[in-house]
């Protein structure tokens, strides 16, 4: 059979070019080819062919001298929320416009040492925040499952663009579910590791406690291979990086499931969840009895407070994160201003968007005198009491799974005018991120409009190893992760 450098994995697109049959340039140039033809999603905000195929020369030119990384020549894209010095970097803001970073993401950079060539930049929700990538100034992107849908954000374009074939695989972030919950919608594995695993220098902050990087492609094996590179130690750059050892989280993904403990929270089965998402949920449970996996009931009892938790702690971190943005040292400064106040003040109210001011907004309120006791702490007090709820599931089973999200993806604009109704839909990932928790999104089936649904799956600290096992072994079974949608 002719190799299919579309339906590739990244295992076998790394073992192509190791054994010289397939060259960097012609995979940078096959995907490339895909992006233009494919303009229409608006998945990518910036791509720059020249400076792709310098990269696929050079990755070339490294397989030939026998010191390529394990990842040579592999063509990946960046969610636009890491910055990167050979390519612009918005975060899906209008302040960020035309901004170049004089360095690179260390999530970059690990992925640039093990040889991976970027294809360019992905849309996304401004700063990140968002569920639907609608929010981002540089306009929505379409779903490849539906044009009419969402994709799912903040990292929307990142997940349209591996449901589409426009990169094997891409780089997301994950503050309160922006990898999963994209991953789900667009039919595409994603995971986001322990938070401090992966080092958030060059990540474009919006609320650090939370912020995580992590892979997003079509098969947890690929996942593995990217998220290998990704986490380690980044002690001098980011105070929150964990010191833990380098680890290849391929190791593992064939062990059995014989005996494995799964966790199914009742509080993620309530009346919220949509019927479709319920049904294809219930059969993919079943295909892990089948597997061998024992499913126990467990308790997360404040599950519906991590909602109002996290659009507290969220807002406040973004709050002080986007002081920076005052027009003086980078980004977008107003034209035309009187004072230094006015040219702040022009300035953010120019070059942020709505649900970006709403967030400063409430943030700034929740963290100020005589309403940070109400507000602020008592999120941090219920935050702490939420990964205590975990640690207690964890006696009882070895994994956690339940949805990603209450329904498939929702319809373009249906709430776009409704910030709430996009925070509820959280539900799901929210608590795993308020507890620091590692969590994946695998396809699971099919629900309402032929739309993919998303199994989550949640570990204990530092347990990424075993999520990768469980969904590589799902995905052994089941073929969910290889469909295509129509037209790609
Ligand atoms: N949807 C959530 C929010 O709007 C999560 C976003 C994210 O994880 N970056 O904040």
């Amino acid at each position: 059979m002719a190799f299919d450098l579309t339906q590739a994995s990244v295992a076998a697109i790394a073992a192509r070019i190791q054994s010289r049959e397939l060259s960097a340039v012609e995979a940078a140039q096959h995907f490339l080819a895909r992006i233009e033809a494919h303009r229409g999603l608006n998945a990518f905000v910036a791509v720059d062919p020249e400076e792709t195929l310098a990269q696929a020369r050079a990755a070339d030119a490294a397989v030939a001298a026998g010191t390529a990384g394990p990842l040579a020549g592999v063509p990946i894209a960046h969610k636009d929320i890491f910055v990167t010095r050979d390519f612009p970097t918005t975060a899906g803001s209008k302040m960020l416009k035309g901004y170049r970073s004089p360095f690179d993401a260390t999530t970059v950079a690990r992925l640039a040492t093990a040889g991976a060539v970027t294809l360019g930049k992905l849309n996304c929700d401004e700063f990140a925040m968002g569920s639907s990538n609608e929010n981002s100034a540089y306009g929505a992107v379409q779903n490849p499952w539906d044009a009419t849908r969402i994709p799912g954000g903040s990292s929307g374009g990142s997940a349209a663009a591996v449901a589409a074939r426009l990169a094997p695989a891409v780089t997301g972030t994950d503050t309160g579910g922006s990898i999963r919950q994209p991953a789900a919608f667009c039919g595409v594995t994603g995971i986001k590791p322990t938070y401090g695993r992966a080092s958030r220098y060059g990540m474009v902050a919006f609320a650090s406690s939370l912020d995580q990087a992590g892979p997003m492609a079509r098969s947890a094996e690929d996942c593995a291979l990217l998220l290998s590179a990704i986490c380690g130690p980044d002690l001098d750059r980011d105070s929150t990086s964990l010191d833990r050892p380098t680890e290849d989280f391929g190791r593992s993904l064939s062990d059995r499931l014989e005996g494995l403990r799964i966790g199914v929270p009742k509080e993620f089965f309530g009346d919220g969840l949509a019927a479709d998402v319920r049904a294809a949920l219930d059969a993919a449970l079943k295909e892990y009895e089948k597997l061998g996996a024992r499913l126990v009931e467990i308790s997360l009892p404040r599950t519906e407070l991590a909602i109002p938790v996290y659009y507290i702690i969220a807002p406040a971190e973004a709050s002080s994160n986007l002081s920076r943005f005052d027009g003086v040292k980078f980004g977008h400064r107003a034209a035309q201003y009187g004072d230094l106040l006015d040219m702040y003040k022009k300035t953010r109210a120019e070059g942020f968007g709505d649900e970006v001011k709403r967030r400063i907004m409430v943030g700034t309120y929740v963290l100020s005198h005589g309403y940070y006791d109400a507000y602020y702490l008592k999120a941090q007090q219920i935050r702490r009491m939420i990964a205590d709820d975990f640690q207690r599931a964890f006696q009882s089973c070895d994994v956690i799974a339940g949805p990603v999200a209450p329904t498939v993806a929702w319809k373009l604009g249906d709430k776009s005018d409704d910030p709430v109704a996009n925070y509820l839909a959280d539900i799901y990932t929210l608590p795993g991120s308020l507890a620091g928790l590692p969590g994946m999104s695998l396809p699971a089936g099919f629900g309402e409009g032929g739309m993919p649904v998303g199994l989550q799956l949640l570990g204990n600290y530092f347990g990424e190893a075993k999520l990768l096992n469980a969904a590589h072994r799902f995905q052994q079974a089941t073929d969910f992760h290889l469909r295509t949608p129509e037209g790609f």
